[in-house]
């Protein structure tokens, strides 16, 4: 079968492989739409996850299902399947704790373009089918589903973190996909006043749309100054990160009142230690708290994020900037991804028109 991959750190290209083997829980997948992560950037240009050799990319994919081991009780061939970026294993230890996006050891209940082979490919290999495929349903389109692989997971993730609560200022920063999807979470929990750190004019404009009340940018200064101009000195009450740099985290410290909380969903590249600001972080006692987190995946989350759209509460075809068609079309997917194009948010690869 035929994948788009990691060739070695810096250079993508197609190659051939052999499809999955499957073991008794496990489904193949046929992909009807993918999408490039920011994600696929890190791994690929900023090693990311390390060195990978002839890996197949990809992580937010729905497809149809191809063969189901023997043990699979809930699908069969040929049924349409949105499938989590995140599939978990779900008998593991940090499973049953709460914490399935670590199942198997830190952040390995990311397996897609990590532990083995990615989406982008003719055929991709499901782990646990039954706890970590969603029916994909007629109602909705491939290209608007995918974003829910991974994108709204994430971003509400983001928000679920922050524990918002009705009326609590929120600062967004980053408000690619993942942090518009924050950013709508934000909404959804009863935010105040929200503000929205990015540039882009295709994000602002959609930042505006899912409910941001300010928009400031991080070209023109220190975030946390400006946020703490606006709001008379007295910060925020909750700060998501879904986009900066090391540097992001001192600066949601500097912003965010005693007693807040910031979640962050960033990937952080470029440095081996973050720096917390003493004075600003109350030199310990500011009952300020930093949490972190991959975003959880399986089953019951891709339904439930179904359910929210199936009931008018989530939104994500505004996402959807740039729709391929054709498996070929990856690798200008991907550059548009690296890129960042003013009127980019995501782009999807329709691989299969059915
Ligand atoms: P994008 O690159 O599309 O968005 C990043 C956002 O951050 C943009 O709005 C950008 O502004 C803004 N930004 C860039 N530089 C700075 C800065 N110095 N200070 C403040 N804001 C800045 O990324 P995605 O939305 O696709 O992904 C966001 C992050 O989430 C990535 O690091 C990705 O790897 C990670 N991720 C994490 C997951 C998890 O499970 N935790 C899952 C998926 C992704 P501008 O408008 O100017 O471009
Ligand atoms: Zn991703």
């Amino acid at each position: 079968m035929k994948g788009f991959a990691m060739l070695a750190p810096n250079e993508v290209g197609f190659l051939k492989k052999d499809a999955p083997v499957l073991a008794p829980g496990d489904a193949l997948v046929r992909p009807l739409a993918v999408s490039p992560c920011t994600s696929d950037i890190h791994t690929v240009y900023e090693g990311a996850i390390g060195e990978r050799h002839d890996m197949i990319l990809g992580h937010e994919a729905v497809g149809v299902v191809v063969e189901v081991g023997a043990a699979v009780r809930d699908f069969r061939p040929g049924d349409r399947v949105i499938v989590p970026a995140i599939t978990p294993d779900w008998g593991a230890e940090r499973s049953q704790a709460g914490f399935p996006m670590h199942s198997g050891g830190m952040l390995a209940g990311w397996k897609f373009s990590n532990f083995k082979d990615g989406v982008f490919a003719e055929q991709f290999h499901v782990n646990d089918a039954d706890a970590n495929l969603a029916r994909l349903p007629e109602w909705l389109k491939p290209e608007h589903a995918v974003m829910l692989c991974d994108m709204a997971t994430t971003g509400l993730h983001g928000a679920e973190m922050a524990e918002i609560g009705f009326g609590d200022s929120v600062v967004v920063i980053g408000i690619g996909a993942v942090g518009l999807m924050a950013l709508q979470g934000a909404a959804r929990r009863g935010a105040g006043h929200i503000y929205a750190v990015g540039t882009r004019p295709k994000s602002v404009e959609v930042a505006k749309h899912f409910g941001a009340n300010t928009i400031i940018s991080y070209k023109d200064g220190s975030i946390a100054e400006q946020i703490l101009k606006l709001t008379d000195n007295r910060g925020v009450d909750r700060v998501i990160i879904a986009g900066g740099t090391v540097d992001t985290i001192a600066e949601a410290v500097e912003m965010v009142k005693p007693g807040g909380i910031i979640s962050n969903v960033n990937y952080f590249s470029g440095s081996d230690t973050i720096t917390i600001p003493r004075p600003e972080w109350g030199a310990g006692m500011a009952h300020k708290q930093i949490r972190g987190g991959l975003t959880p995946g399986g089953r019951r989350r891709m339904e439930h994020l179904l359910d929210m759209i199936a009931a008018g509460r989530l939104e994500v075809a505004p996402l959807v900037t740039h729709v391929f068609h054709g498996m070929d079309h990856l690798p200008e997917a991907l550059e548009l991804m690296r890129n960042k194009p003013a009127d980019l948010i995501k782009p999807v690869v329709i691989i299969a028109e059915e």
